[in-house]
């Protein structure tokens, strides 16, 4: 008997009177206790909100993504134990892959973006600075701090690793302190992680808790910086989402809730294509994963009714080679449901189903299990059924029975087929298996507002595509109406949830401040010593060098254009050029001008500048013309360490005329390494 601790501001607490039992999916064994009759919640949140909250806050984005790459390889090392752990939940070895490496690889995306992405500080800018005065001298940014309370993740009993990797990555990125709340079926599979994350030592103390069993008063001691991340059914989200404190305090709450998915097979996708055995496989492989336990999973599969029996027919072939059985056998193909009463759950949706349509595939009553109690276990074999007036049915658009069960339904027409899959009133995610660009925009066009996700599929992409059902950490996962209304992942987009945006307006030097990026308009500082010379810890925001003039003759404009087959007439043909609306007669070339830049603020002696790896936002602002005196203006604008060695340098190009008027402007990106290099006659 497995006793599910939760571990509450910094105890160990174990099961007590209250506690409720968890059945083993296989055979049907009482298995674990789990919950407590008072869960101290208002500790844990103090605990959260002041222990993990501020120790993460004090860290930059990358130090936070280096906790997570980190906690990624630690759970990699130890993940058989959660294997061993996942099969009393019905799950194979093929299921842990997806809810154990999964999750583990979710880390590992937030971590690379973590490092790449975001800024190694604390503020995230959103968007651009905005001009909002003449001079420039009043500016606006858009930024986002970390919410300073506990994210209150209540997870599904599915994906017992993954729901809560997938939901910790971004909190912990985005620098909140997490309360992990797993269903109580599963909760003993994210127990052991948990202890394995805890027994690290990798995280801040009061970053992760862990509530094993019921919520308690937890939702009623929440305050505007708490958030709730919700994954379940629709009925417990709308429950819980009208919590009266909930409401009265505006707590951000994030529902991903059940969703009627659905694939439609495209109109040229007849039988002998490729994409027709794409879209049966797709279809079989998300009835039979996890026992169709997945949020993402078809259930409503939408094909040309001239394709109706053909699919019937291949899909009838393909599931009735499913082995149903004991999830640790590696021939089983398809374990167990959760628990006796989720199979219950299934049977009865079924039902409902049933009076809409007919069963065409799957034997309740004599269907056979390999290696354990069919009846003991919560066992459930494949399900199809053929709806054959989806206008009129409700169920099948509405009733998501949580197994291994899809519906299948004829289609008219693309616009037929297009109202159908929307008729799921907002889903995670539907397919679209066709080879037709035209079929893929009419549906991204006519379905795009009705889900989260649309996965389009065919020949080309079918080797390295990722599966209809895969959320994947750098795309949104999450739809409108029934499937909750909320998105999560989709790289940093992921992180917003648990931080606050806010619009900062001030001087230029008060946006550079706070944003740890040099703002145009802000002071500009002398370096010690010409910029190029300088160690990266020895650069600093706003330090510029002002460049010597340089005068651009015709003659440089004709060895330009010559020297590199630039002779486009703009700048060869002076009578033509001066037709042009832009031109006042023959112009030097930007990227002459760019050329003379560079000449202008490069030191040529080996260094630490190690090398130049681009240009951004580059605008050409006034032409350049023959006799005009150029100089530059080169300034510090942003720092971002790669590695030990070397670290990210962005510049602020200004490229001005005699006039002090802009001709050009640019950001240059140059790798600089941390230390000088010692080689004889190196700069010092
Ligand atoms: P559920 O019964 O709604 O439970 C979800 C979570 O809510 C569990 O942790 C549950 O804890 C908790 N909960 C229930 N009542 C609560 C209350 N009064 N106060 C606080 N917490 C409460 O859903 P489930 O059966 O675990 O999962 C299956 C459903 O989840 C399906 O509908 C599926 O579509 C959906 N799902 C959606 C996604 C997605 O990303 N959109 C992913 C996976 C699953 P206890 O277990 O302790 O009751």
């Amino acid at each position: 008997m497995l006793h599910v601790h939760s571990f509450a501001a910094g105890q160990w607490l174990a099961p007590d009177s209250q506690a409720r039992d968890i059945e083993n999916a296989v055979t049907g064994e009482v298995m674990a206790r789990a919950g407590q009759a008072s869960l101290p919640a208002a500790d844990m949140l103090d605990y959260a909100r002041t222990r993990g909250g501020p120790a993460l806050r004090a860290l930059s984005f990358h130090d936070r993504a280096r906790l997570l790459k980190a906690l990624a390889q630690h759970l990699g090392t130890h993940k058989q134990a959660l294997y061993d752990l996942s099969f009393a939940t019905g799950a194979t070895q093929r299921d842990h892959l997806i809810d154990i490496d999964g999750g583990i690889g979710t880390l590992f995306v937030y971590a690379s973006k973590g490092r790449r992405e975001l800024p190694d500080a604390q503020v995230y800018l959103d968007g651009e600075v905005e001009q909002l005065s003449r001079n420039g001298t009043f500016l606006g940014q858009h930024i986002c701090t970390p919410l300073q309370g506990a994210a209150v993740h209540i997870n599904a009993y599915n994906f017992p690793v993954w729901g809560m990797l997938e939901k910790l990555a971004p909190t912990l990125l985005a620098g909140v302190p997490a309360i992990v709340k797993p269903a109580t079926s599963t909760c003993y599979v994210t127990e052991h992680a948990v202890r394995l994350i805890l027994d690290s030592g990798i995280l801040p103390e009061g970053a992760l808790q862990l509530v094993a069993g019921g919520l308690g008063t937890m939702l009623d001691h929440l305050d505007c910086q708490d958030t709730v991340s919700f994954t379940g059914s629709a009925q417990t989200a709308l429950s819980l989402r009208a919590h009266p404190n909930v409401l009265a305090n505006a707590i951000r709450f994030a529902a991903e809730q059940d969703s009627l998915n659905a694939s439609i097979l495209g109109p040229d996708a007849l039988p002998g294509t490729p994409e027709f055995d794409l879209f049966v496989k797709e279809v079989h492989r998300e009835m039979t994963t996890k026992a169709g336990q997945k949020c993402t999973a078809i259930r409503r599969i939408i094909v040309p009714k001239a394709q109706e029996q053909a699919v019937i027919d291949a899909l009838q072939t393909r599931l009735s080679q499913t082995v149903i059985g004991d999830p640790t056998a590696e021939t089983t193909t398809m374990g167990a449901l959760v628990s006796r009463a989720q199979r219950e759950d299934v049977l009865s949706k079924i039902s409902s189903l049933a009076a809409e349509a007919e069963i065409v595939v799957g034997d309740l009553e004599g269907f056979s299990v390999e290696g354990a109690d069919r009846d003991r276990g919560a066992f459930v074999p494949p399900v199809l059924l053929h709806c054959s007036d989806p206008d009129k049915a409700t169920a099948v658009h509405q009733t998501e029975a949580f197994g291994p069960v899809a519906t299948l339904m004829g289609y008219r027409d693309l616009n037929h087929a297009i109202k159908t899959a929307n008729q799921g009133q907002g889903s995670l995610v539907a397919s679209l298996i066709t080879n037709d660009p035209e079929t893929a925009r009419a549906v991204a066009l006519g379905a795009g507002a009705f889900h989260g996700r649309l996965y389009i599929n065919n020949r080309t992409s079918m080797q390295e595509s990722t599966g209809h059902g895969s959320p994947l950490p750098h795309m949104v996962h999450g739809g409108p109406g029934r499937a909750g209304g909320s998105e999560e992942l989709g790289g940093v987009r992921g992180i917003m949830h648990y931080m606050q945006r806010t619009a900062i307006q001030g001087s230029p030097d008060m946006l550079s401040a706070i944003n740890q990026r040099w703002v145009p308009g802000s002071t500009q500082t002398t370096p010690k010593a010409h910029p190029f010379t300088l160690p990266y810890g020895d650069i600093d925001l706003g330090d510029t060098l002002q460049s010597q003039p340089r005068t651009v003759t015709l003659d440089d404009i004709e060895h330009f254009a010559h020297f590199t087959g630039d002779t486009f007439y703009a700048h060869m043909d002076e009578a033509a050029a001066k037709r042009n609306p832009f031109f006042p007669g023959r112009v030097a070339h930007g990227y002459l001008l760019l050329s003379f830049a560079a000449g202008l603020f490069v030191e040529p002696n080996e260094g630490p500048v190690l090398a130049n790896t681009g240009l951004d936002s580059l605008r050409f602002l006034k032409p350049v013309e023959p006799g005009d005196t150029i100089k530059v203006a080169l300034t510090v604008k942003h720092k971002t360490p790669r590695n030990d060695d070397y670290g990210e340098v962005r510049w602020h190009v200004r490229l001005t005329n005699q006039d002090d008027d802009a001709v050009a402007e640019y950001e240059l990106l140059t790798m600089n390494a941390f230390a000088s290099p010692s080689a004889a006659g190196a700069v010092a």
